[in-house]
């Protein structure tokens, strides 16, 4: 049996950050993944401002090696409706791919890499946490995203779980399809539901087209997909229309997750606790600061029982209060719907409540406890 002071199963944005933060403190960390890094991850690889604050990451040293697009601005429309520019004339997010984006965040957290080894068993004794029957340690962070195996096996609830299905391709078009595409590079085109429950997007990332949907499901999905697909046909976006593979997959919006944080030393960080912000759906942000929250619990916290309850109180904090929709989750479906379109319908509003708010989190203070910064260290022996 090969003992850690923490285990981390799954190494996207948010195992990668938990394993960087504890193994910093000192603990004797390791990250399991089923996948070979570099690996692909479903994503359109938006990442806001917050992201690049919170990882401390260094763009110039990133873009060197690494895809990175700048975005200044949004093209938005409701479907159907006029294409409204607003353009902030300075950096307002990023396109990253993600095969290269979470390789370099796991290669850079120095913890032991446990790759190509998929988590099936997830056992506990006296001694703690048991994994795959050969790696024991007193904390055990489930970071496996939507399936993880931790969630599935140790956190279990039997409250509906509402979630957002969304889907993408990635490609890279020839040379004549890329100049014929209508998408500036430095402003991804955004189509929305009007009752801003989901929305389409076509985003370039240096050479690269993403191309997706993403809608909270209420609707039949294959439904949406087929609706934004005429929809980038009849504006002519791209020439020829989306490739056909979409691929994709559920996952679950913090502020409608009933799910559990965790309990005993079992901490969930991430899509595996069901943390995506809504209404964009924008899961790199919340995976990466539940990570740091839950590093600051295990290292501030003198059992491992006690760190997942910390840990909970955190999220609530951070994140608001889980399974609670908020006002706007009781509105009529009449009433949302003409309300997304006065929204979107405007410029102005579209920039300060849309972009500036829920998209960008222009007025979200950064999260101001770190680990490392905390002087936390891991205690031994529990
Ligand atoms: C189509 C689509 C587009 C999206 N676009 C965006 C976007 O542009 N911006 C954004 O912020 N968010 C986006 N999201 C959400 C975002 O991808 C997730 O919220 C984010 O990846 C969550 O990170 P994570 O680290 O929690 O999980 P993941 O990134 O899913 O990482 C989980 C890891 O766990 C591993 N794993 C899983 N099961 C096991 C197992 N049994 N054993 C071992 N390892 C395992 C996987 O291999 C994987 O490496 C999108 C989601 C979808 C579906």
């Amino acid at each position: 049996m090969t003992r850690f002071d923490a285990i981390v199963v799954g190494g996207g944005p948010a195992g990668s950050t938990a394993a960087r933060e504890l193994a910093q403190a000192g603990a004797r960390v390791a990250v399991i993944d089923r996948a070979v890094f570099p690996r692909d991850k479903v994503c359109a690889g938006w990442i806001t401002p917050a992201v690049v604050r919170a990882l401390d990451l260094d763009l110039v040293e990133y873009g060197r090696t690494n895809t990175l697009q700048v975005f200044h601005g949004f093209d938005t429309a409701v479907f159907g409706g006029r294409l409204r520019r607003n353009d902030f004339g300075r950096p307002v997010s990023y396109g990253i791919r993600r095969s290269e984006f979470d390789h370099y965040l796991l290669a850079r957290s120095r913890a032991t890499l446990i790759v190509g080894e998929a988590v099936v068993d997830v056992a506990r004794d006296a001694g703690g946490w048991i994994v795959s029957g050969r790696y024991r340690a007193p904390i055990l962070i489930g970071a496996g995203g939507h399936f993880c195996p931790v969630a599935r096996s140790v956190v279990r609830h039997d409250r509906v779980e509402p979630v957002v299905v969304a889907q993408e391709v990635e490609y890279r078009p020839d040379g004549a399809e890329a100049a014929a595409s209508l998408i500036a590079p430095a402003r991804p085109t955004l189509i929305f539901w009007p009752d801003l429950m989901g929305y389409g997007w076509c985003v370039q990332k240096g050479p690269y087209l993403n191309v997706g949907v993403g809608r909270i499901t209420a609707r039949a999905f294959p439904a949406a997909v087929a609706e934004f697909r005429r929809e980038i046909e009849r504006r002519g976006l791209l020439p020829g229309g989306a490739p056909p593979a979409f691929k994709g997959h559920a996952y679950l919006v913090g502020r409608l997750s009933p799910r559990p944080t965790g309990r005993d030393g079992v901490l969930l960080v991430g899509d595996a606790a069901g943390l995506a912000l809504a209404p964009s759906g924008e899961g790199i942000l919340a995976a990466v600061e539940s990570a740091q929250l839950a590093a600051v619990a295990v290292l501030g916290s003198p059992t491992a029982a006690r760190a997942s309850t910390a840990y909970a109180n955190a999220i609530e904090v951070r994140f608001g209060r889980r399974g609670d929709a908020g006002w706007t989750g009781h509105l009529p479906a009449p009433l949302l719907e003409l309300g997304g379109r006065l929204l979107l319908g405007s410029r102005l509003l579209t920039r300060r409540v849309l972009l500036e708010q829920a998209f960008l989190h222009e007025g979200r203070p950064p999260l101001e406890t770190r680990a490392t910064a905390a002087g936390g260290s891991f205690p031994s022996g529990r």
